[in-house]
C-alpha cells in the first residue's frame, strides 16, 4: 500500500470490545498475569512494552519500510540507541555537519567508551572512503544536513560501507519516509526525531529507530527496555495521531518551502538561498535522484553579518523566532548562535522551518522583515 494509506491505517484497528474507531490510549504501567504466571496477552510491564507504543512502532516500521521500529522519549535517545551497539575499539565515520546534539553525543558520551570518531564531509564519498579503517563499524549519515541542507548520496555510501563490513545509519528527520527511503537504498538503521515532522505540531517529543535486521533490532530493543529511555503512552498516542496527516503535511510544506525559497532567491537583501529544490543548489541533481520532494527547511544567508541576520529575525511577524522544526507554524532561527562557539554555520544564516500558512503570507512577512 502507498504511504498515505499506511499513515492512516498501519498499526490501527477497530477495537474488538468497544468498536472504538480511534485508537485507545493505554495508560497502565502493569498488566495482569495469567493463572499459570504467564503473560499470554503479551504485556507485563509498560517499560519493556505497552499497547500504545506498540501501535506506534508497528505504524513507523511500515511507513519507513522496515521490519522493526523502537520508540524513545526523544530523537536523541533514539540516536544513542544506535551508538549503544558500539564497543571499545570500534571506529565511526560521522558527518562534519550534523545535528549538534549528535555531534555532542559522539564527542562527550561515545568517545569516552573508547570508540574512535572521525567527522568528515560525507557529501563527498571519497572523503568517507579515505576515513575508513578496518575497525570502522558505523558510517553515520544525515541528509539533507542541518542547517546548510547538503546531501549525501545514500546508495553510494551504502555500497562503500557494506563492502568494508560497516553498518550505515541515517538520520532521516529532515526528509521523513515521505521524501526519502534510506532502508530501500540499503541503509541498516534509520533514526528520527519524532519531535519534528512526525509529531508535526510542536507539542510532543519523541524518537524512533527503524531497521530490518532481527539481531540488530534485538540489541536496540534491549537498550530501549533495559535502558529505559521510553516515551509515555500519551506521547506515543499523540505521534500516532499526527502521522495520519504526515504525507499531506509534508507535501504542502514542501510546496510552501519551494515558494519561499524562490521568493528569497530573487530578493536583493539576500546573498544566498540553500534549498535542494533550487536549480542553484550544488547538489540539485542528486536531490532529484534521491528525493521525490525537497523538504520544508530553507536556509538563507542575508547580506551583512550576524547582526543583519538577527535583525531580520527580530522583524518577522508570522515566522516565530524559535529553535526546532517540522511543525505547522513557520519558525525562523539564527542557527550559529544556538550551536555555540565551535559552530561551522555561517553567521549570516537564518534557518526557516516552513509551515502550513499560505505561502504568499509567508513571503510577504519575509519581504517586510528583510526591508
Ligand atoms: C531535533 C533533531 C534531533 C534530536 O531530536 P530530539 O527529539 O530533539 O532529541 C536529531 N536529529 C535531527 C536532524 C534533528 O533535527
Amino acid at each position: 500500500m502507498k504511504i498515505e494509506t499506511l499513515a492512516v491505517h498501519a498499526g490501527r484497528q477497530v477495537d474488538p470490545g468497544s468498536g472504538d474507531v480511534a485508537p485507545a490510549l493505554h495508560l497502565a504501567t502493569t498488566f495482569q498475569r495469567d493463572a499459570d504466571g504467564g503473560y499470554a496477552r503479551g504485556f507485563s510491564y509498560a517499560r519493556p512494552d505497552n499497547p500504545t507504543r506498540q501501535a506506534l512502532e508497528t505504524c513507523l516500521a511500515q511507513l519507513e519500510g522496515g521490519k522493526h521500529a523502537l520508540c524513545f522519549g526523544s530523537g536523541s535517545a533514539a540516536t544513542l540507541s544506535v551508538f549503544s551497539t558500539l564497543r571499545a575499539g570500534d571506529h565511526v565515520v560521522a558527518p562534519q555537519e550534523c545535528y549538534h546534539g549528535t555531534r555532542q553525543q559522539l564527542r562527550e558520551i561515545v568517545s569516552p567508551w573508547g570508540v574512535q570518531v572521525d567527522f568528515v564531509d560525507t557529501t563527498r564519498v571519497e572523503t568517507i572512503e579515505a576515513a575508513m579503517r578496518p575497525s570502522t563499524r558505523l558510517v553515520w549519515l544525515e541528509t539533507p544536513s542541518n542547517p546548510t541542507l547538503r546531501l549525501t548520496d545514500i546508495a553510494a555510501v551504502v555500497r562503500l560501507a557494506h563492502a568494508r563490513n560497516a553498518v550505515v545509519g541515517c538520520d532521516n528527520t529532515f526528509a521523513t519516509p515521505v521524501l526519502q527511503r534510506p532502508l530501500d537504498l540499503g541503509v541498516d538503521i534509520v533514526v528520527h526525531s519524532s519531535t519534528k515532522y512526525f509529531g508535526g505540531h510542536s507539542d510532543v517529543m519523541g524518537g524512533a529507530a527503524i531497521l530490518r535486521d532481527d539481531a540488530r533490532a534485538q540489541q536496540v530493543r534491549n537498550f530501549q527496555g533495559v535502558g529505559g529511555g521510553i516515551p509515555s503512552p500519551f506521547d506515543c498516542w499523540l505521534i500516532r495521531r499526527s502521522l495520519a496527516t504526515l504525507p499531506y503535511r509534508m507535501r504542502a510544506q514542501c510546496m510552501n518551502a519551494a515558494h519561499v525559497a524562490r521568493f528569497l532567491e530573487s530578493h536583493r537583501k539576500v546573498e544566498r538561498v540553500l534549498y535542494p529544490g533550487l536549480p542553484s543548489h550544488p547538489q540539485h541533481a542528486l536531490a532529484q535522484k534521491q528525493m521525490p520532494g525537497f523538504g520544508a527547511i530553507v536556509s538563507v544567508c542575508v547580506r551583512g553579518g550576524a547582526a543583519a541576520a538577527m535583525a531580520v529575525a527580530a522583524r518577522t511577524r508570522l515566522f516565530i523566532r524559535a529553535t526546532s522544526l517540522g511543525g505547522v507554524e513557520s519558525l525562523i532561527e539564527h542557527r550559529a548562535s544556538v550551536e555555540g562557539p565551535d559552530t561551522l554555520t555561517p553567521q549570516n544564516l537564518l534557518r526557516l522551518s516552513v509551515g502550513l500558512e499560505h505561502p504568499d503570507d509567508l513571503a510577504a512577512d519575509l519581504d517586510q522583515a528583510l526591508g
